[in-house]
Order: structure tokens, then sequence, then C-alpha cells
């Protein structure tokens, strides 16, 4: 019952975070005007603002001018409410429940924004910043130890550090928006689970890259962005990332 009413909730909340996709990097405000349809701008009412269901009944057009609606929109609510009911079932209801769902929200927004434009906002990053300092600073209350916030700042320096270098080795093949993302989510994650977030990012990076290459998804002209990479790196590890640890040294040492 719970698990259901946390997964409608993220879904509804994903369906915000596709107007934030849309309107951050756009300057335009998050809350005003209500939404309206990108192709012939008639606003929405609410029967077309159902998340997911609007979608199906409406087979993916716009019913006022039948432009196809991207099912990146849909797909984003279903993303949000699948996450927020896989953090409730790790985490339960606990201040690390709520700020864990600060954080991925951020991950959602910023790989959406950073696909559509590779750009990632500074503002966004902050945010998390902001929320990760916080974060730490609770958790150190309530353990009563500053293991965390110590963690946190390794994995920051780590992560924005390691970054940084290939930024410089490589002369420019990494942007300032992925430096100061790495390091915005090492705060989150701690040193260890950075290095998992590094390695699945380049992982994933190649392959997903290889592959939109091959099946002609992408050209080599088009950019590939690599903050959702990061991103996505970053949401395994934080999810799965101790366990694929332990897996790890199981298997090797
Ligand atoms: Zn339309």
């Amino acid at each position: 019952m719970v698990k259901g009413v946390i997964l409608l909730f993220g879904i509804l909340i994903g369906s915000f975070f596709n107007v934030c996709i849309y309107r951050i990097p756009r300057g335009e405000s998050i809350v005003f005007p209500s939404s309206h349809c990108p192709s012939c701008k008639t606003p929405l009412g609410p029967k077309d603002l159902i998340p997911i269901v609007s979608y199906l009944i409406k087979k993916g057009k716009c019913s006022y001018c039948g432009q196809r609606i991207s099912l990146r929109y849909p797909f984003i609510e279903g993303l949000t409410g699948l996450t927020y009911m896989l953090l409730y079932d790790s985490l339960g209801f606990s201040f690390s429940f709520l700020f864990s769902l600060f954080f991925v929200s951020l991950l959602i927004i910023i790989t959406g924004i950073d696909y559509d434009h590779q750009i990632i906002p500074d503002l966004l990053v902050l945010w998390g910043i902001g929320g990760g300092v916080l974060y730490r600073l609770i958790e150190g209350i309530l353990e009563n130890t500053a293991i965390g916030m110590v963690e946190g700042i390794l994995g920051m320096v780590l992560g924005g550090g390691v970054l940084l270098l290939i930024a410089f080795l490589s002369k420019g093949g990494m942007g300032g928006g992925d430096i100061k993302l790495l390091g915005m989510i090492g705060l989150w994650l701690g040193w260890k689970l950075t290095i998992v977030t590094l390695f699945l990012s380049f992982f994933l990076g190649g392959f997903i890259s290889i592959f939109l290459l091959l099946f002609r998804i992408k050209s080599r002209k088009d950019p590939i962005p690599f903050g959702p990479f990061i991103c996505l790196g970053a949401y395994l590890s934080y999810l799965w990332g101790n366990a694929l640890l332990q897996a790890y040294f199981q298997l090797f040492l």
C-alpha cells in the first residue's frame, strides 16, 4: 500500500521533472505558465496531464495538433516512480530516504538537460552541493561521527580531481560541467562509491556510444554528452554500489 503511494507520488513528481528539463535551460519559470504543447502551444488541460495515462490514451500525440510527444515524458515519469519506490524499499521512512529522493531527482533532471543541450546548469550542481552538505551534517549529528563528512569531502575531491586531470591531459576532452557534477556526486556517495561511479560511467559511456554509432542513432559529428553517463553511473552506484563492490571482492580476493 505504502509502496503504491510512493510509486504514484514519484510518477507525479516525474511529470514535474519533465517541465524542469524543458524549462530550466530555456530560462523559463518552472511554475508559471501552466504546461502547454511545445509544438502548438495549446495550454494543456487536466485530462492531458495525467502522467503516463494521458500519453497512452492519446497514443503519444498532442490531441490538438497531432505532433508526436517524445516517449521520454512517460519514461521519466515511470523512472522517477520506480526509483522512489526502490529507495523506499532499501531505506524505509528515514531522513536518508528524504535526502536520497532529492539527490536522485537532481540526477534525473541533470541527465535530461545535458542530453538535450550538452549543458549542466551550475545552479543544479550548487543545489546538489548544498543538499549534500546538509545531509552529511545531519548524518554526522545523528550518528555522532564526522566520518560521513570526511568520506563525502574525499569523494568530492577524488571525483572532481580525476575528471579535472582527464580534462587537463586530454586538453578539453572533459567539460567543466562534468567535473563539477562528479564533485557534487562524490559528496553524496563518498570516495568508494565515487570510484565505482567513475568505472561505471566510463564503461557505460563507451559501450552505449559504440551502440549509438553502430546503429546510426547518432553520427560521429553528433555530440554525445558525458553527463548522463556520470548520472547513470552514480545512480547505479547509489542503489547497488555496495553490493557490487562486495561481489567484486568476493570474486577476486
Ligand atoms: Zn500540440
